[in-house]
């Protein structure tokens, strides 16, 4: 079975998605804070430096003796690593000093190399400020030179005018991206680290959970994976889904069991056990077939393979003797018209080994479904039907010779001189009994007596037509009934079967000769009248002398000589 893990995949890859997202934002965000952080110390670092050094230099302006003794100071600074540039520019706009002797004398705006144009447009007299330049990593202070006390003449020129000096910030900036890069990638660790448990804990305690729930809810019958505790961890919900979903393996389990028993009952019992439903309009939809149907009726195996219903049941139907097929249909009429009963037949099927008896037995179900339900039974009824049928032979012939006896014949007598009389047709009968048979007896044995008996059916039968029927009436005495004969016919057969005894042979070697009586059905007869006038008729013969036959037309002239 392909193992299906519904939630728990997609739950585990959003998972480990979020944290590696979480991650890359998380390191982002401290990288960015670290940077920004030591960016804006070290900025504000270099404007107090440079705010320093400018002040300093102001100071130093004060006190300064002449021009070379500021040149000189303001030069020693300027050789600093860390500083750009430095100017005095005057009231006038003129770069009285400057760091770099290109500058010197200039008009102010020579230094738009290292200042924006609106800082040197500041009007003199205004406050100290600092300004950073961005595109040129420094920080630059313009500052109002007002000195309170000036010490020289030149210092005093240059009341009024400003002090610009720019400070180089490019190392201050770099070692800071240096320490934030440090500090992010410290802060980046922990947090990866703190990521990476925090899944991991989420996909033991969760997502795996999840995992083998899922497995266990699609696979319950899987007792490698039912059986294993499944690990739930310490959520809540998650315990009570593992006891709700083994609660429902548990109960499917046990409906699998119910399940399997009720067709073990029903593939066990001998004959099988069918559901069909009959529809109105087209066939009968068989529905199901305990396996006992494959035996019932020698299914062959590719129909067997195919477990489908309407596919055994169209193989029984094709396996059922034809001659029975409308009882089947008048069986199936009778129990679904007017109203629905019991449907109940009895018929052959052709199997390998010969005919095959079934008894089929159904009764309608009522559902909610078009058509009428039937569930019922078929069952083997071969050696019944041959036990009935042994039964039947049993109590209509004579064992002895095989003939019919009284009863066997009775039925076929009555139809027969009903249907005659119904038709005004000629019926006879013949009653013939054998002359002094108890001589045979006496001289030869009873058990010799019995098999003269045995001939004389026999050469009896092989002068009768098809359609006359021999019985052993009783004892010795024997009666022929001769559908549509007159009493012509009826004399002229009897004296054949007269003859042909008279000529036969038998097994004690000596003659034998039997009498025998006509009698031809009237309009007014009953079986008993008929018998009666034959049994006159016999008796006649046997007074006459025996070996003739008596009926109640004169003898034809062609047999009076
Ligand atoms: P009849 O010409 O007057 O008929 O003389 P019969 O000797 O044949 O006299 P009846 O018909 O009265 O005698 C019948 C005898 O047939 C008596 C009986 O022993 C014998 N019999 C009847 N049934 C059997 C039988 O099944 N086997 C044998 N061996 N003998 C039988
Ligand atoms: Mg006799
Ligand atoms: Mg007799």
């Amino acid at each position: 079975m392909i193992k299906k893990r519904l939630l728990p995949t997609s739950l585990a890859r959003r998972f480990n998605f979020l944290m590696v997202l979480f991650s890359v934002l998380g390191v982002l965000l401290v990288a960015i804070l670290s940077y920004y952080e030591h960016i804006i110390e070290a900025r504000s670092d270099a404007r107090s430096i440079a705010v320093d050094r400018s002040l300093t230099i102001l100071d130093a302006m004060e006190t300064a003796a002449s021009r070379e003794s500021i040149s000189r100071f303001i030069f020693s600074i300027a050789a600093q690593r860390s500083v750009e540039s430095i100017a005095l520019v005057d009231a006038g706009g003129r770069v009285m000093l400057a760091s770099k002797r290109r500058w010197q004398n200039a008009d102010v705006s020579v230094l738009d190399d290292v200042i924006d144009e609106q800082w040197l447009a500041k009007p003199a007299g205004e406050e100290l400020s600092v300004y950073w330049d961005e595109r040129k990593t420094q920080a630059v202070v313009v500052a109002p030179i007002e000195p309170v006390n000036p010490a020289s003449s030149v210092i005093r020129s240059l009341q009024g005018g400003r002090l610009m000096f720019a400070l180089d910030a490019r190392s201050h900036i770099a070692s800071a991206t240096r320490e934030a890069l440090f500090d992010a990638f410290w802060a980046s660790s922990i947090l990866v680290v703190m990521m990476l448990l925090v899944s991991r804990a989420l996909h033991r305690q969760v997502a795996r959970p999840l995992n083998k729930l899922c497995e266990q809810a699609h696979n319950p019958d899987n007792t490698s994976v039912s059986n294993e505790r499944v690990p739930v961890g310490q959520v809540r919900e998650l315990k009570a889904l593992a006891v709700a979903i083994s609660e429902l393996a548990e109960a499917r389990a046990a409906l699998g069991t119910e399940k399997q028993r009720l067709k073990d009952i029903a593939d066990s019992i001998p004959g099988a056990v069918y559901e069909y439903r009959h529809h109105p309009v087209g066939d009968d939809e068989f529905l199901y077939f305990s396996d006992g149907i494959q035996q019932l009726v020698d299914l062959d195996a590719e129909t067997i393979r195919s477990e489908d219903p309407a596919r055994i049941g169209a193989s029984v139907w094709s396996l059922i003797v034809p001659a029975d097929h409308e009882k089947l249909e008048q069986a199936t009429q009778a129990a679904n018209y007017p109203w629905p009963s019991e449907w109940q037949a009895e018929y052959r099927v052709q199997v390998s080994d010969g005919i095959r008896w079934i008894w089929g037995h159904a009764m309608p179900v009522a559902d909610d479904q078009p058509g009428q339900l039937f569930r019922g039974v078929m069952l083997d009824i071969t050696d019944r039907k041959e036990l009935e049928q042994r039964l039947q032979q049993a109590a209509t012939h004579d064992p002895l010779t095989g003939a019919l006896n009284r009863a066997g014949i009775e039925p076929h007598l009555e139809s027969s001189l009903a249907g005659a009389q119904r038709r005004s047709q000629p019926m006879s009968i013949v009653l013939l009994d054998i002359d002094y048979f108890k001589n045979v007896n006496d001289s030869f044995g009873h058990a010799l007596g019995d098999s003269v008996l045995v001939q004389l059916v026999n050469t009896l039968k092989r002068r009768l037509r098809k359609a006359d029927s021999l019985a052993r009436w009783g004892g010795e005495e024997f009666l022929v009934l001769l559908p549509d004969t007159d009493p012509k016919g009826a004399f002229q057969l009897a004296d054949a079967l007269r003859q042909a005894v008279e000529q036969a042979t038998f097994e004690h070697r000596q003659s034998l000769t039997i009498s025998l009586g006509t009698a031809t059905a009237n309009a007014g007869d009953s079986l008993k009248s008929l018998v009666r006038r034959a049994d006159d008729n016999l008796y006649a013969a046997k007074h006459a002398g025996r070996n003739q036959v008596m009926g109640l037309i004169e003898k034809p002239e062609s047999m009076e000589s």
